[in-house]
């Protein structure tokens, strides 16, 4: 492995902080390295691998479309957008899609729709309210709107009109909301922001507030849908419904896609000529979304998420009593975080994986795991064994 990861720091740009694994193959939750270590994969590629590794479903389709159809551009009709577009709409609140191949693609998509439905019918308002801790992506309008001051201040100046305000803080929305406010984008869990779950009644009192300041709901669902936080997409739970909203990870079963989902009203205000991108809606992309989301809603996968998820959390709990470094667990399905009383969360991601375990440090003081959503019973088990060893190697006072 040492001779790849030279090989790495040589040819490559220096913008990721790796952890020292070579991946070379996995397998459902299992992943293996170039020296042939095994390990337990509880980062499922960043929310994205919701069937695991090399899922048949998944493996297949690729290798079928692959041979068909990779690629036309958009300026022909291809059948798997239509099914897919056709099986997300049937699934959802919304009414139409557009296809693009990131999260970041997903919100300019999404921005530049909210801004022509202001430019159109709110009298040019274009301003977009947004959450600190939140994330959207990395492009200049996506890192507008990301609320994480250290990701945004080196490349200013980005594209204007965006106002952070605190996450769970509603009257803050309010006071920040003018006659140029067009729109409201948060993820009804902030994901990369360490797993921050919304008060109750926060996400019901900014659809209510949008409504009746005609200001659209966009929820960023790029890291919650797709069953990962135990239904199809995160909305449901809260019985909250947005007007336009982001899809990307998951959505293909580890195959690079975005997607943004609008309802009628909002989406007729994209017109031909206003927006588009060459990979988007390409063929083996949208095809093997098609066979992963099918999967995913036939199997009942979001359930089985929603199961596991209390067999992971109440193990999880149960080390609050034993380990008083552990001061709290949180998330929803299986998008967790472990928080920690002390700045180690590093310290145990490496402790894991040399237990043989992948687990992601979110945070400083959390530690986060996003297991695929068929996670087995024995792997959730073994995942802690190793995490609840590791909290307590690095935590352990020294001899
Ligand atoms: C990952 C993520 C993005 C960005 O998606 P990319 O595919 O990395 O561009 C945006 N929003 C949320 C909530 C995410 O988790």
């Amino acid at each position: 492995m040492t001779d790849w990861i030279a090989a790495e720091r040589k040819y490559l740009f220096q913008n990721y902080g790796r952890q020292p694994v070579v991946l070379v193959r996995g397998e459902g939750t299992r992943a293996w390295d170039a020296d042939g270590n095994e390990y337990l994969d509880f980062v499922g590629g960043l929310a994205v691998n919701v069937l695991g590794h090399a899922h048949p479903v998944v493996a297949e389709a690729l290798a079928r479309q692959s041979r068909e159809l990779i690629h036309t551009s958009n300026l022909y009709y291809t059948t798997p957008m239509i099914e897919l577009a056709k099986l997300l709409v049937e699934n959802s609140c919304l009414d139409r899609v557009f296809f693009c191949n990131s999260g970041t693609e997903a919100i300019e998509a999404a921005i530049k729709l909210a801004r022509r439905w202001g430019h159109d019918t709110r009298n040019g308002a274009y301003e977009i309210i947004s959450m600190q801790d939140g994330f959207h992506g990395r492009s200049t309008g996506a890192l507008a709107a990301t609320g994480t001051a250290r990701y945004r201040e080196p490349f200013a100046p980005l594209a204007p009109g965006f106002h952070h305000v605190p996450w769970n803080d509603l009257e803050a929305i309010k006071a920040a909301t003018n006659d140029k406010t067009v729109a409201v984008l948060l993820e009804p869990i902030q994901g990369e922001g360490g797993v921050n779950m919304p008060a109750a009644g926060y996400l019901q009192g900014i659809r209510d507030w949008c409504t009746e300041r005609r200001l659209l709901l966009i929820f960023d669902e790029i890291q919650t849908g797709i069953g990962r936080t135990g239904t199809l997409f995160a909305y449901e739970q809260e019985g909250v419904e947005p007007d336009i909203m982001c899809l990307a990870k998951g959505l293909a079963g580890g195959v690079p896609i975005g997607a943004m989902l609008a309802r009628e009203e909002i989406a007729s205000h994209l017109v031909p000529g206003d927006h588009g991108t060459t990979f988007g809606a390409n063929p083996l992309a949208c095809a093997t979304g098609v066979a992963t989301l099918k999967y995913v809603i036939e199997q009942n996968l979001p359930a089985h998420a929603a199961k596991q998820s209390e067999r992971l959390m109440t193990r999880l709990r149960s080390m609050e009593d034993r380990l008083p470094v552990v001061t709290e667990v949180r998330g929803r399905g299986l998008l967790i975080a472990v928080g920690l009383a002390r700045d180690s969360s590093a310290e145990v991601v490496a402790a894991c994986r040399q237990r043989g375990l992948l687990v992601n440090n979110v945070r400083p003081n959390a530690v986060r795991l996003m297991p695929p959503l068929n996670v087995t019973d024995d792997e959730v088990d073994r995942a802690c064994d190793i995490l609840e060893s590791a909290i307590q190697a690095v935590t352990a006072p020294a001899k």
